[in-house]
């Protein structure tokens, strides 16, 4: 059966191959890094894979994202590391620190109308597609912006959290963060800064002067510090998550990589994992990731320009029939 799928597979890749010369020469995002065209023996690989197992466990990271125009923090010349003297907030300063607290939301605050408003790609609705037809066994994502939720995947995990939700420290009651936009906006009816770029957690750059006179709201029901539900730097995933997220991985027969370079062990324990299990691995990332000697297959490409021209195993046999005909 294999050899008449690979039929299918040559059909229909070589307009793909064409689509790949004709993208390298357009502009990018500013946020996704200089990629060449795919290799398409290697996309080839990463079709088969696909076409072969049937239950993935899908783990997704910040390169997912960026042709959302989110920029990550390591890519080389576009992440924020590369370009900025910043770094994320850590989770012990956070809670210690009320100072670094108002500085953490003014900056959340100003970013939050164009942070949210990121759209899914490509990408994000073809993980969504192939949940629909029944070949993800699940969908981890270390990303915090909401994008897999905004293109309708369910079978979805949100590994760090997610920044559109905010949770009180005290009484751990967890708000929508449109709502704490609104509060805002009444506590600093004069405060009106300008975004200047914005990171991957929808911080953007103020400085202390700008932010000193910002007044950040407390939790209505039990008046203690709200925090977006995240993990910041620094803290840990809670290991129940954890264990739970180990059972999905339990049910699936292999496991796909699509844009991290797996440097956050709480990511890349996943790999480890599967590893241990003896899972196939396969990895769609641009450049390289802590878990390429894991795996079988890798793929260097932006996400969007590979996963929506993966075929299911339900369109390869049409692709197989009009062949025969
Ligand atoms: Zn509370």
């Amino acid at each position: 059966m294999w050899t008449s799928l690979r039929k299918g597979i040559h059909v229909f890749w070589r307009p793909m191959r064409l689509k790949y010369q004709q993208k390298s020469h357009l502009s990018m995002s500013d946020f996704v890094p200089e990629c060449p065209p795919a290799n398409p023996y290697h996309v080839e690989q990463l079709q088969e894979f696909v076409s072969q197992f049937h239950r993935l466990f899908v783990i997704t990271g910040a390169g997912i994202s960026t042709e959302s125009g989110i920029p990550d923090y390591r890519s080389e010349g576009v992440g924020l590391y590369s370009r900025t003297e910043r770094r994320p907030i850590q989770h012990a300063e956070f809670v210690k620190s009320e100072a670094a607290r108002r500085r953490y939301w003014a900056r959340n605050f100003v970013g939050w109308p164009q942070f949210s408003s990121h759209e899914p790609n490509a990408a994000h609705i073809a993980l969504c597609k192939w949940e629909r037809s029944g070949r993800l066994q699940w969908l981890v994502t270390q990303n915090v912006d909401a994008l897999h939720t905004k293109a309708g995947q369910c079978r979805l995990s949100e590994l760090h959290g997610c920044t559109h939700r905010v949770i009180c420290l005290g009484c751990q009651k967890v708000i929508k963060r449109s709502h704490l936009q609104e509060r805002f906006l009444s506590l600093n009816p004069m405060w009106n800064e300008q975004a200047h770029g914005i990171a991957p957690d929808g911080d953007v750059f103020l400085t202390d002067e700008q932010v000193a006179n910002f007044q950040v709201p407390v939790c209505e029901k039990c008046g203690g510090i709200l925090k977006p539900h995240v993990t910041f730097f620094g803290d840990t995933v809670n290991q129940a998550f954890v264990i739970s997220l180990y059972e999905h991985l339990n049910q699936a027969d292999a496991m796909l990589i699509v844009g991290s370079s797996m440097q956050v062990y709480s990511g890349y324990r996943f790999a480890l994992k599967a590893k241990e299990k003896h899972l196939p691995i396969a990895i769609l990332n641009i450049g390289p990731t802590r878990a390429d000697h894991l795996a079988s297959v890798k793929v260097h490409a932006r996400c969007g320009d590979i996963l929506p021209h993966i075929l299911l195993l339900d369109q390869f046999s049409a692709i197989e029939s009009q062949v025969k005909k």
